[in-house]
C-alpha cells in the first residue's frame, strides 16, 4: 500500500551533501569483487579494464553478485580480452554460460565482443557510444561509462532506486518512479570519481540500504534521509501490485542409450533459452489440460515418469512431468544427437533442463557417473 503523504523533513540535495560522505564511506567500507578497482587502487593509477567491466555489467544483469562471481572469473580463465572471446566458438561460450540464465546476453556478449574486435578493439568510452553495442541498454551504458571511463553518467540499478526512494521519499510506484528517480540522482553524481560514486550507492544499496531491515544507523546518508526522518524506510521503494504469472506445463524426455550417453536437441538460435541445448519436451502449454503425458515422446519407448520438475520464468512459470526411458541407438529426430553423461556438466544446458534431467537421473549434470544397468564394473 502507498504511504500516506506527510510533511517532510528537508532532505540533503546537492551533490556535496551525498557525494562526499558516501565516498568517505566506501573509501572505507566497499565491497571487494573480483571485477573492481579499489579506490586505493584507483588512487596508485591503476585504471579499470573496460573488457572486465563490461563483462562482469551483462553477468550482473537480473544476476546475484554470488552468482556471478565464479562466471565471471572462468571466462576470464579462458578469454582474458575481448579477441579472444572474439574468437571464440558461439557454442563454447554457450556452454560456460549456462547456467547463469537469460541467455540472450550470452549470445549478445560474443555479437558485442565481435563488433568491438573487429574494430580498434577498443569498447567506446561514452554512454552513446556504448549502447549502439549488441545488449548494452541504458543501465549498462551508464554503468561502464561511469566505472569504466570515469563519466559522469547516473547509473541506476535496483540498490540505487531503493536507496534513492527512501532518500527522497519518493511515493510513486516502481517502474514509474524511475524517471523521478533518474532526474535526481544526474544531479546528485559528482564530477569527481563518478564510477566509485556510482559503486559506492550500489554497495550502500547491497550492505547498508537493505530491502528489510536497513541498518540506518551506520549509513553515511541518515542526516538527509526524509524516509528514516519521517517514518519507516522499508515502507520505500513503493511497488505496484504484483501480478500473477500465467503458468505452462507439458513433458520432458530423458532417453538413456546404453553406454550412458543421453539425447539433446538444440533450440533455435532465436526465442527463449535461443542456442542452448535441451532433453525432448511438448510444447508448454498454458492451457491447465495442456499435454504432460508420453503421446508427446519423440518416439515409442518404454517412457516411465520419473518425477515432475517447476522453474519460473521472467513471464511464466513452468510445471514439466519427466520421463524416463533406456533406449537402443536408433535414428535420431532432426537436430538432435547423443551427449555423452561425462560431458553433460559441460554441455550448454540451461538450469531448467538440468533440473529436467537430475529428476531422472540425480548428480548427471553435476559430475560425470556411470547411471545405466550396463555399468562397468
Ligand atoms: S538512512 Fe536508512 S533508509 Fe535512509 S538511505 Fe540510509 S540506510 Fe537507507
Amino acid at each position: 500500500m502507498a504511504p500516506q503523504a506527510k510533511p517532510r523533513k528537508s532532505a540533503a540535495t546537492s551533490s556535496g551533501d551525498i557525494a562526499a560522505p558516501l565516498l568517505e564511506w566506501y573509501d572505507a567500507n566497499h565491497r571487494e569483487l573480483p571485477w573492481r578497482i579499489s579506490p586505493r587502487q584507483l588512487a596508485a593509477g591503476i585504471r579499470p579494464d573496460p573488457y572486465r567491466v563490461w563483462l562482469s555489467e551483462i553477468m550482473l544483469q537480473q544476476t546475484t553478485v554470488e552468482a556471478v562471481k565464479s562466471y565471471f572469473r572462468a571466462f576470464l580463465e579462458k578469454w582474458p580480452d575481448v579477441k579472444s572471446l572474439a574468437a571464440a566458438e558461439t557454442d563454447d561460450v554457450m556452454k560456460a554460460w549456462a547456467g547463469l540464465g537469460y541467455y540472450s546476453r550470452a549470445r549478445n556478449l560474443k555479437a558485442c565482443a565481435n563488433l568491438v574486435a573487429a574494430g580498434k578493439g577498443a569498447f567506446p568510452d561514452t554512454e552513446a557510444g556504448l549502447r549502439e553495442l549488441p545488449g548494452i541498454g541504458a543501465y549498462t551504458a551508464a554503468a561502464i561509462a561511469a566505472i569504466a571511463f570515469d563519466r559522469p553518467a547516473a547509473v541506476m540499478d535496483g540498490n540505487v532506486e531503493r536507496v534513492m526512494s527512501r532518500l527522497f521519499e519518493i511515493s510513486t510506484p516502481l517502474p514509474d518512479a524511475k524517471p523521478e528517480i533518474r532526474t535526481i540522482l544526474e544531479t546528485l553524481v559528482p564530477p569527481a570519481r563518478p564510477g566509485d560514486f556510482a559503486q559506492a550507492m550500489m554497495d550502500l544499496g547491497a550492505t547498508i540500504c537493505t530491502p528489510r531491515r536497513p541498518r540506518c544507523m551506520l549509513c553515511p546518508l541518515r542526516d538527509g534521509c526524509q524516509a528514516l526522518a519521517n517514518g519507516d524506510p522499508e515502507l520505500y521503494p513503493v511497488k505496484a501490485p504484483k501480478t500473477e504469472k500465467p503458468a505452462r506445463r507439458g513433458a520432458a524426455f530423458i532417453a538413456i542409450r546404453p553406454d550412458g550417453a543421453i539425447l539433446l536437441r538444440k533450440r533455435p538460435e532465436r526465442g527463449l533459452l535461443g542456442g542452448m541445448s535441451e532433453v525432448p519436451t511438448t510444447a508448454w502449454n498454458a492451457r491447465i489440460d495442456g499435454d504432460t503425458t508420453i503421446a508427446g515422446a519423440p518416439f515409442a519407448a518404454a517412457w516411465q515418469r520419473a518425477g515432475s520438475i517447476s522453474h519460473v520464468f521472467t513471464h511464466f512459470s513452468l510445471d514439466l512431468d519427466v520421463y524416463r526411458a533406456e533406449v537402443t541407438d536408433r535414428t535420431l529426430p532432426a537436430g538432435s544427437f547423443w551427449a555423452p553423461v561425462a560431458t553433460l556438466h559441460g554441455e550448454a544446458l540451461p538450469t531448467v533442463m538440468k533440473k529436467a534431467i537430475e529428476a531422472a537421473i540425480p548428480d548427471a549434470t553435476k559430475k560425470p557417473f556411470p547411471h545405466t544397468a550396463k555399468r562397468p564394473s
